[in-house]
């Protein structure tokens, strides 16, 4: 099995060409929960939505989050009824917080309701909140301390952020399986997310450091930076701010303890060769996104990277 983490936008975009290229049965999503916000007194979890979204081929590909086709008419008059309306839900993407929250406020776990909601969605792929637990992300910034939502959606991440913090992460346990699926995963990809608000609550969740420390098997990631700056969003900035470069050197970083390869863009191929060393393995190829095919390709060029290990005992 192939175990992936990521976020939503970015990430979602690699998981549906690991989806064309590996049997579903073959792929478990390991996703973020940091960024989940009570709205309009429903449960969102933006990350599990765009995955379960892009792996029941949902997915709103001209928006990256939230369903394709999708009306806001309830936005609309919610915003007329004087209800906050700077996150967007659409009409349709409400049905899976109105489920979500039912499930969980009948006391079922978030990975139960995740895995209940990828079944109906006729997902067979496997999909693993990081944790049943609370984290949320929290930024200090220059406004005061903001969740993850009022920085990136509300602010529009155009605030100076001092400091991130993963509340609840101390005590939150890694959801049933993300443990046994890391120990047991023939590869481990990161997915282009961004490394600071995406993977980092993920990794400072109990447990989840260690168990990549300790698996035997190939870690590899897909670098959000390309020619030195991350694709979209803040991930340069906050990179910075966490004292890395915001270069695929920072990325390699952001992962040293446990990392074994990175895949870069051909645009980063004179950072690469000075950062490839004998504990990294650094391979360069086309890691823009933007079609069906070149996510298949990057997804093949990933999962091969990693299988090369497997056979051999070297590469990536
Ligand atoms: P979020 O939860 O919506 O912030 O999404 P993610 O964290 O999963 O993805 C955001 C990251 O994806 C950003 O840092 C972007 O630089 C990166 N990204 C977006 N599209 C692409 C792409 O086509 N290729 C690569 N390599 N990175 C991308």
């Amino acid at each position: 099995v192939i175990v992936v983490f990521t976020g939503g936008t970015g990430g979602a975009k690699l998981v549906q060409g690991l989806h064309q290229v590996v049997a579903p049965e073959e792929l478990t999503v390991i996703v973020n929960t940091g960024d989940d916000i009570e709205w309009w007194g429903l449960h969102v979890s933006p990350d599990i939505d765009t995955i379960l979204y892009a792996l029941s081929g949902l997915l709103s590909t001209e928006r990256g989050w939230g369903v394709e086709g999708d009306s806001f008419r309830c936005l609309e008059r919610m915003k007329q009824l004087g209800q906050p309306s700077w996150f967007s839900l659409g009409d349709l993407d409400l049905a899976t917080h109105l489920t979500r929250t039912a499930m969980l406020r009948a006391g079922k776990s978030l990975s139960r309701a995740t895995t209940e909601l990828a079944t109906k969605l006729g997902i067979r792929a496997r999909v693993l909140p990081m944790s049943d637990d609370r984290v949320s992300t929290m930024l200090d910034t220059a406004k005061g301390t903001l969740t993850f939502q009022e920085y990136f959606v509300r602010e529009r991440h155009q605030v100076e952020v001092r400091r991130v913090r993963f509340e609840g992460a101390h005590r939150a346990r890694p959801a049933p399986g993300v443990i046994e699926s890391i120990v047991a995963a023939e590869a481990i990809i990161f997915a282009p997310s961004n490394p600071v608000t995406s993977i980092g609550p993920i990794l400072a969740v109990l447990g989840i450091r260690d168990a990549l420390k300790q698996t035997k098997a190939p870690i590899a990631a897909v670098s959000p930076i390309v020619g030195g700056a991350a694709v979209s969003g803040p991930a340069g900035a906050l990179m910075k701010m966490m004292g890395w470069p915001s270069t695929i050197a920072g990325v390699a970083k952001a992962y040293e303890d446990f990392l074994d390869g990175l895949v870069a863009d051909h645009a980063d191929e004179a950072e690469a060769s000075v950062l490839r060393s004998e504990d990294l393995r650094v391979r360069c190829t086309n890691t823009i996104m933007n079609s069906p095919a070149a996510r298949r390709d990057l997804a093949r060029f990933v999962v091969e990277a990693c299988a090369v290990k497997r056979g051999a005992g070297v590469g990536l």
